[in-house]
């Protein structure tokens, strides 16, 4: 016996609907009037079923910690979280994780991965209590722990170097940081893909969050990929500064990413309210080359970066929402385009975060969400309801007012 069944689902490129049998967390059968007995059914009645959003990108030890407004620069945002970081407590990073990611599993995402800070204020705390939520959520939301550090120094000092060597051995997944922000950028890079390999883990690093026209981490990380021999298992975040380059050096570094393999991950929500604060006239939003980077083959998704701290003020850990901000934003507003948009924040970002059998097919893991909508175009603008989402074959939360949806 099964143990459920969605009966008439809709499917995000598929004509009609179909039936999906799961069992033991996997989806085994999928088609017209799939036969067999399940122990719980779900009927979509012609309801869109997506696999379950996936946020490729949040910072879970910075979220709620400015809930009344946040800072004016992004420069200002940074030294906030440095000031808090002597006094967050580890019961303060749990409560407040554990908050986004209920938040997050409500409104239909099953992975994340959180960037945590590193740093001599905050030491291992915030990974410690990361490491803990990624237990806690085990079975609801599969999270992914990256250990971020950056520094105003030319190069990172040996009391972070042991920090972050214990936090590989605690067992964060992978490391990150903004080298961008330090003077001594590749001697950063250098370091991080040097612990990298060492560790056998993957990279997911902050690159070129600023107004410049600048794509010097950017390229730097490409190469260093390539030289590295890590293509696919990199990912550069933001990439604000390739916005505001000329087209000529924008199509450059499009194809040393695309060389190197590299996922981009955009976060429109969040640099939309950063940057370009300065400009007159032409004012910069701050969202990198999405359009060009997706027509050079590069996989670009998108994600939420700060949910309600000094960085943004705003976001409630739902990938829809952020899905509307980014095709408005970009401006995407065709059915196809919303279709493409739906898929950076689902198929995308699991191909940036490395999740294996993915997505609504036979074989795949069941992390579904059934929303109440027909197509990706009709879920996005309406910010619909998440009907149910399902987590490893069984329901983890039922959004529905009609009773009748699940059997
Ligand atoms: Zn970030």
């Amino acid at each position: 016996m099964n143990d459920l069944l969605i009966r008439r689902a809709r499917l995000m490129d598929g004509q009609g609907t179909v039936d999906i049998a799961i069992k033991d967390g996997y989806i085994v059968a999928a088609g017209n009037n799939v036969a067999g007995s399940a122990r719980q059914m779900v009927d979509a009645s012609g309801r869109l079923l997506i696999p379950a959003f996936v946020d490729a990108h949040t910072h879970l030890d910075k979220a709620l910690t400015a809930t009344d407004g946040g800072a004016g620069s992004l420069e200002a945002a940074i030294e906030d979280f440095q000031r808090r970081s002597k006094d967050i407590d580890k019961n303060d990073l749990l409560a407040r994780g554990r908050q986004v990611l209920r938040l997050a599993l409500r409104h239909g995402t099953t992975a994340m991965r959180t960037h945590i800070t590193v740093s001599e204020n905050l030491g291992l705390r915030g990974i410690e209590a990361a490491l803990e939520l990624r237990e806690e959520f085990a079975g609801k939301v599969d999270l992914q722990v990256i250990a971020m550090f950056s520094g105003p120094e030319p190069e990172p000092a040996p009391p972070l170097k042991e920090l972050l060597e214990e936090a590989l051995r605690l067992g964060v997944d992978g490391l990150g940081g903004a080298p961008h922000l330090s003077p001594g950028m590749q001697q950063w890079v250098d370091y991080i893909f040097e612990l990298a390999g060492k560790y056998d883990v993957p990279i997911d690093l902050h690159a070129d969050e600023t107004d410049a026209p600048s794509v010097a981490s950017l390229e730097y990380i490409a190469s260093k990929t390539i030289q590295a021999g890590y293509q696919g298992r990199v990912v550069a975040d933001h990439c604000c500064g390739l916005a505001a380059v000329d087209e000529a050096t924008a199509g450059r570094t499009i194809a040393a990413v695309k060389e190197a393999g590299l996922s981009i991950i955009t976060l429109p929500s969040c640099n939309l309210y950063l940057m370009g604060r300065n400009d007159k006239g032409l004012v910069r939003r701050g969202v990198t080359r999405v359009r060009e980077l997706q027509a050079a083959g590069v996989n670009v998704a998108y994600a939420s970066d700060n949910i309600r701290d000094a960085f943004r003020p705003f976001g409630n850990a739902n990938m829809l929402e952020e899905g509307l901000i980014t095709a408005q934003v970009l401006q995407m507003g065709t059915p196809a385009e919303l279709e493409q948009v739906m898929k950076m924040g689902t198929y995308n970002a699991a191909a940036a975060m490395g999740l294996q059998d993915y997505g609504v097919k036979v074989g795949a893991r069941a992390d579904l969400v059934l929303l109440d909508a027909t197509t990706p175009a009709g879920a996005i603008i309406g910010q619909v309801e998440k009907v149910c989402v399902i987590k490893g074959g069984r329901v983890a939360v039922r959004n529905d007012k009609k009773s009748d949806i699940i059997i």
